[in-house]
């Protein structure tokens, strides 16, 4: 299991601490999931310096501008795209790009999904909250089916994207789902995920109960409540092989649910370059 690094340590050296509080609401998710990418960078000894954190809009993306490690926080949906840049032109560089889902499954989903279909060596991590959070609680691609939201208030009807689903539809090399609630397994799928060479794709189910919580007390309404529903409703992906479709309805699969290895993309371009350098394929 997990090796916990002390709070106090993952405050001093990573928080500039001038810049807190905050901007969450209490119950917030976005903050434990804040904390496993900084337990997993801690465990494995990463040179700070060597990790940039990309964060897209939203606030999910607010965690990087209180932190010691270069960040880039870009437009609306760009994240993947510009870490895929970032990539290119610094392979040696660790880059963990921080989503909600709005911004990653519907602004940015283009961007989401050639970025996984490239197999950059780059970390998406998604935390999917089920809501544009920020903006006043509209619905997102991933909002379930009857919700009510600010622009569903009589019920939503659209199905949801099933964003691991998509993921590996799109050609992503390794993807996982965690929730804010199993976070001690969210530290290791955060630490799978840096250490996998290709695109590494992580959805975090997540609270977020301001904006989701409050119009849909099924899940609950504050963010223990939330918790709590995570907690009854997760099914291991081991267990869940157990179980039939039906059983499974309604259920958050968690732990890894594809690991393959396929060349990485900035590394087939090193090539390419070298060729071109050569004077062709011949
Ligand atoms: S609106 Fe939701 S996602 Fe945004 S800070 Fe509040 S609880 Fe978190």
């Amino acid at each position: 299991m997990a090796k916990i690094i002390p709070q106090a340590t993952i405050l001093e050296k990573y928080f500039v601490t001038s810049t807190l509080p905050t901007q969450w609401c209490p119950g917030c998710g976005a903050g434990g999931i804040g904390h496993a990418v900084l337990q997993a960078i801690e465990r494995m000894q990463l040179d700070p310096k060597k990790v940039v954190l990309v964060s897209g809009i939203g606030c999910n993306g607010h965690f990087t501008r209180h932190l010691r490690l270069d960040d880039l926080h870009v437009l609306h949906g760009r994240a993947p795209a510009v870490a895929t840049g970032l990539k290119m032109a610094r392979p040696d560089l660790e880059i963990i790009v921080i989503q909600g889902d709005g911004d990653a499954a519907s602004i940015g989903g283009n961007h989401l999904i050639h970025a996984a279909r490239r197999n950059i060596g780059i970390t998406t991590i998604v935390s999917n909250n089920y809501i544009y959070g920020r903006t006043g609680g509209q619905y997102s691609p991933t909002t379930p089916k009857k919700s009510i939201s600010t622009s569903s208030p009589f019920g939503l009807e659209d199905p949801p994207f099933e964003l691991c689903n998509l993921m590996v539809g799109a050609g992503a090399t390794f993807v996982a789902r965690g929730t804010s609630y199993h976070i001690i397994q969210l530290i290791d799928l955060v630490e799978r995920a840096i250490k996998h060479p290709g695109f590494a794709f992580l959805e975090v189910i997540a609270p977020c109960p301001t904006s989701y919580g409050r119009k849909n007390p099924e899940t609950g309404i504050t963010g223990p409540q939330m918790l709590q529903w995570q907690k009854e409703n997760s099914v291991s992906i081991k267990k869940a092989a157990h179980m039939s479709e039906e059983s499974l309805r309604g259920k958050i699969v968690t732990g890894i649910l594809l690991d393959r290895i396929e060349p990485e993309y900035s590394a087939a371009y090193a090539k390419v370059r070298q060729r071109a350098q050569k004077g062709g394929l011949a």
